[in-house]
């Protein structure tokens, strides 16, 4: 494991909370991440005493807080989960475990019934059924939401809340972890830093809730934070990842410039605005399902058309006109801070990775492949989302899995005491050298040349001591990926193999040194102790 010097040394007790009661957190399930999926598991698992780790404050630098559209599930009175069920797996292309998706489709009408539980206030009409928007490649409305397309910042209020009310649950701002600690091929802890110190967290149980990928990519909706560390994490622990190399694209976020992008809503498209160029054409009427076609169909025509030199706009005036600001609140604020009034004007939009599909490898109760790690949400890979995620399911699958997951954790052996073998802290991570390496080679369109370019690239980065470390390897797990997957599916697009493979049709699982022998045998050799 690549690490550098102990700048201080790593205290073997825990960080003291604001009121944490070492003795009943010492050895509790640890759960790192407090965006939905973290919130939720840690509230499914009371009473029993757990610790949440949050590199920032809660209710910041989480995707969840972001989410505009809502969150699917089959609720209207001409819905059924079966429909919801054929949409998910159409939307996936041939890639989605078909069981975790129809049970977790399913369940989506009990998960909003547990966000109403919780205190989320979702839209209702006059009548006091609940409104549901419509997003692309959905047969049904079906998208439940709040404060219009406020969904995330609402619920995250919501399970906030409940958290701080719920005194097993102990929570520890600013506290990120940096590696998770394996002593006889299970967990045994987790070493985690803050602005005072180091930490070690002994523990046998721990769940990694920490979100997507995008701060990996020069142009992303995730907030900066999002740049795989769980994934670092547990593939440096030795665990197998799934599908990394599907992530979304989303057509339509902000292009004014800034980082991260402001994301504009499919939710817009659903309401009927249209995509056009700057001569005022629809380049989109002639593609099946038009501006409603799944994302990357959506995304591809939009990067192409970016390409060909002209500039794309959402134009939502005829479809929303004054009644946008009221639709889209959050949205219009964004556009008006850059000095543009959808009513009236056209809003310029472009392609910027919004979701990873992929993740840690786990089953329906989360479990990956390490005795002792459990994942949730966004960092998870359970085949739910297949090549593309159906909008609006992954918030779905946040709330889901995390009573799934902690049911298991739950029933898990408390771990026995093993010895901690300490090692030191990493240096904190800094993506930002490895987004033109990746979004050159991994975005909207790859191919051959270009991605084994990027693996030799990164490899050195990826195995170095350096802050760029744990992002070079996650982007080297999705390049690898990317590389070996010979054909176009879903979120993935091959230039040189533009075409499905149904030969090829299957998930593909890495681990660390699988993917380091794939970059060896394209780079030549890298020392092994250094990668080991
Ligand atoms: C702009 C935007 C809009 C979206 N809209 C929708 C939508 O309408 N519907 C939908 O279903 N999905 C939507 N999504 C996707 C959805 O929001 C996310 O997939 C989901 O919220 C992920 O939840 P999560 O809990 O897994 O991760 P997050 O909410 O991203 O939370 C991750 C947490 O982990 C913490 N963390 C990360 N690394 C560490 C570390 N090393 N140590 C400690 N803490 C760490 C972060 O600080 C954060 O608290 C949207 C995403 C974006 C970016």
């Amino acid at each position: 494991m690549p690490i550098t010097p102990l700048s201080r040394p790593v205290s073997p007790l825990p960080i003291r909370a604001s009121s944490a009661n070492e003795r009943t957190i010492d050895r509790a399930p640890v759960i790192v991440g407090g965006g939905v999926a973290g919130l939720m598991t840690a509230l499914h698992l009371a009473p029993i005493p757990v610790v949440l780790l949050v590199k920032a404050k809660l209710q910041t630098e989480a995707s969840s807080v972001w989410a505009q559209g809502g969150v699917a599930a089959a609720v209207g009175p001409d819905d059924d989960p079966a429909l919801h069920l054929a949409d998910t797996l159409r939307a996936g292309d041939g890639l989605c475990v078909e069981d975790v998706a129809r049970r977790v489709t399913a369940a989506g009408p009990a998960a909003i019934e547990t966000l109403l539980r919780y205190g989320v206030r979702f839209d209702h009409g006059p009548a006091g059924a609940l409104q549901l928007g419509l997003e692309a490649a959905h047969a049904r409305r079906r998208i439940v939401h709040a404060a219009g397309d406020g969904t995330g910042r609402e619920i995250m209020r919501a399970l906030v809340t409940a958290v701080r009310e719920t005194p097993s649950i102990t929570v520890l701002e600013g506290v990120e972890a940096r590696r998770l600690l394996v002593t006889d091929g299970a967990i045994s802890g987790v070493l985690a830093a803050s602005a005072t110190g180091t930490v070690v967290l002994p523990t046998g149980r721990v769940v990694l809730a920490t979100g997507g990928v995008g701060g990996l990519f020069l142009h992303t909706t995730n907030p900066r934070g999002s740049f795989g560390q769980g994934l670092a994490l547990a593939a440096r622990a030795g665990a197998a990842l799934a599908d990394m190399e599907f992530v979304q694209f989303h057509p339509t976020a902000l292009d004014v410039g800034g980082y991260p992008l402001t994301l504009v809503s499919e939710a817009v498209r659903g309401e009927g605005a249209t995509l056009i160029d700057e001569t005022g054409a629809r380049f989109m009427d002639g593609v099946p399902g038009a501006e409603l076609a799944p994302r990357d169909v959506v995304a591809r025509s939009v990067w192409r058309h970016l390409g060909d030199g002209h500039r794309v706009f959402l134009d939502a005036r005829a479809a929303l006109g004054s009644a946008f600001a009221k639709h889209f609140p959050a949205i219009a604020a964004a556009c008006a801070a850059a000095g543009i009034d959808p009513a009236t004007q056209p809003i310029p939009v472009r392609p910027a990775a919004h979701y990873h599909m992929g993740g840690i490898a786990v089953d329906l109760q989360g479990r990956s492949t390490l005795p002792g790690l459990w994942a949730c949400g966004e960092v998870a890979g359970t085949g739910l989302h297949g090549a593309n995620r159906l909008a609006s399911n992954s918030l779905l699958e946040a709330v889901v899995c995390a009573e799934w997951v902690a049911g298991s954790v739950a029933a898990a052996p408390r771990g026995f005491d093993r010895q901690q073998r300490l090692a030191a802290v990493p240096a904190a991570s800094d993506p930002e050298p490895i987004r033109p390496i990746l979004s050159t080679a991994a975005g909207v369109l790859r191919e051959h040349d270009g991605l084994a370019d990027c693996i030799a690239t990164l490899l050195p980065l990826a195995c170095s001591v350096g802050p760029a470390a744990d992002p070079a390897l996650v982007a080297m797990l999705i390049a690898v990926a990317a590389l070996q997957r010979r054909e176009s599916r879903g979120g993935h697009f091959r230039s040189d193999f533009p075409e499905a493979d149904e030969a090829l049709r299957g998930r593909c699982t890495l681990t660390r040194e699988i993917a380091f022998q794939v970059a060896q045998q394209i780079t030549g050799q890298v020392p092994r102790a250094i990668c080991a």
